[in-house]
């Protein structure tokens, strides 16, 4: 008895004591070890950024600057070239003389289908009703006019009659001579810009927006320029932003200054100042680059009329030119005609003939106006603004 009573303490004694130890092992697994308990009072001092932490937010580092990098050394020639950029270099235009000999090629279009038609028709054996219908059709098509037209086509019909036989040759040198003096041979078309004693001449530019009347301004600086003349140009057409910047730029590279104003600024004030330069700089020609606005609006043509006005306390205005588009036919005439009504027109300036086949427009708009065709431009290019010869003209629509 005894020995079971020892048997059974012992046992409970075993028991308990594995009890114990399983209850003590659960606790230690459950429990964190202290190393990795949270610290919750203090906030984590700043370190640097570790790789890999691009996006974690930024530190409280002061940042490296740009200017404190250092740059590798510039290779030796980049190091010597100047820090200010070149001024441009003033060109020295082609002369003036001869332009439109060279450039006749640029009248191939009216060549082919008013110099090439007419002659092809009168070389036909029989000149019957209908060739000399169909000779009139051409030179209406080429926007000759109508009067002008039925006037050469008399004198040709008389010409002709008398010649009897007509070879190649006489056939072309009567149509020439006709054209010529269609053309008008007598005309003075020198555009005045000779200083007078009192100050530099002055030359009014006006036409509408878009038809060449600021790169005609440009171009013309450079005629001048290259026939040895000194020029001030002025920006007086505040209404297109970029005509002035345009126009500084044509200045620059003949080497005349432009005198400009504010945007939307007072057209006629800056054509003042223009020529108020001009006096000072002692220059032979202030060409004045006038607001080309839509000639409809009554209100905007006075202003031109004003821009004229206000030079002219200055002094005379030495010329007008107006500028039209080659390529616009009737609207160019219509245009002529406004224009006409608010300043004396002392020349005309016929743009694009180098895009177009009805180079009979010379003759109808000096019909409409009875002021002469001064220079005719023929491409976009800097010199391709020729002073109007009809000898050279009518040469370059019959061809050789
Ligand atoms: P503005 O509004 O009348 O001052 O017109 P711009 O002087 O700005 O010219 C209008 C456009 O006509 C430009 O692209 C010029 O290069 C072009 N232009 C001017 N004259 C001629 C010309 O004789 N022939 C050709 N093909 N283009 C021209």
């Amino acid at each position: 008895m005894e020995y079971v009573i020892l048997a059974v303490v012992i046992a409970v004694v075993a028991v308990g004591a594995i009890a114990g130890l399983v209850v003590s092992g659960r606790r230690r697994q459950q429990l964190p070890p202290k190393s990795q308990a949270p610290v919750i009072t203090a906030p984590p001092t700043p370190r640097e950024p570790a790789v890999g932490e691009e996006a974690a937010p930024p530190t409280e580092e002061p940042r490296r600057t740009v200017e404190e990098v250092e740059l590798p050394a510039a290779p030796e020639e980049e190091a010597e070239a100047p820090a200010e950029p070149a001024a441009p270099a003033v060109e020295v235009p082609e002369p003036t003389a001869g332009r439109l000999v060279r450039l006749r090629s640029r009248l191939s279009r009216s060549q082919n289908s008013l110099g090439k038609g007419l002659l092809s028709l009168l070389s036909r054996e029989h000149l019957d009703e209908d060739t000399w219908e169909e000779i009139e059709e051409t030179l209406l098509t080429a926007d000759v006019g109508v009067a002008p037209t039925q006037e050469l086509v008399e004198r040709l019909r008389t010409r002709v009659k008398v010649l009897g036989t007509r070879t190649p040759d006489e056939l072309r040198a009567l149509l020439r001579e006709e054209l010529v003096e269609l053309v008008g041979k007598d005309a003075d078309r020198t555009v005045r810009s000779t200083k007078h004693e009192a100050g530099p001449a002055v030359v009014l530019v006006v036409g509408v927006n878009g038809v060449g009347k600021t790169t005609t301004t440009g171009k013309l600086a450079r005629v001048l320029v290259a026939d040895g003349r000194t020029v001030v140009l002025g920006a007086a057409d505040t209404f297109r932003a970029a005509a002035a910047d345009q126009l500084q730029t044509w200045g620059e590279r003949v080497g005349a200054r432009t005198v400009r104003g504010p945007e939307g600024g007072d057209p006629a004030s800056i054509a003042f100042d223009a020529v108020k330069e001009g006096i000072a700089e002692g220059v032979d020609t202030v060409l004045v680059d006038t607001a080309g606005r839509l000639h409809t609006k009554t209100g905007l043509m006075d202003e031109l009329g004003k821009v004229k006005r206000v030079v002219e306390k200055h002094g005379p205005v030495d010329e007008v030119l107006l500028v039209l588009d080659a390529t616009t036919g009737q609207n160019g005439l219509i245009q002529a005609r406004v224009f006409a009504e608010v300043v004396d027109i002392t020349g005309i300036v016929l743009t694009k003939l180098d895009g177009t086949a009805k180079g009979g427009i010379v003759v109808a708009v000096q019909r409409e106006l009875g002021v002469p065709v001064k220079l005719i431009g023929l491409g976009e290019g800097a010199d391709d603004l020729a002073p109007f010869e009809p000898g050279a003209f009518v040469d370059a629509l019959i061809g050789d």
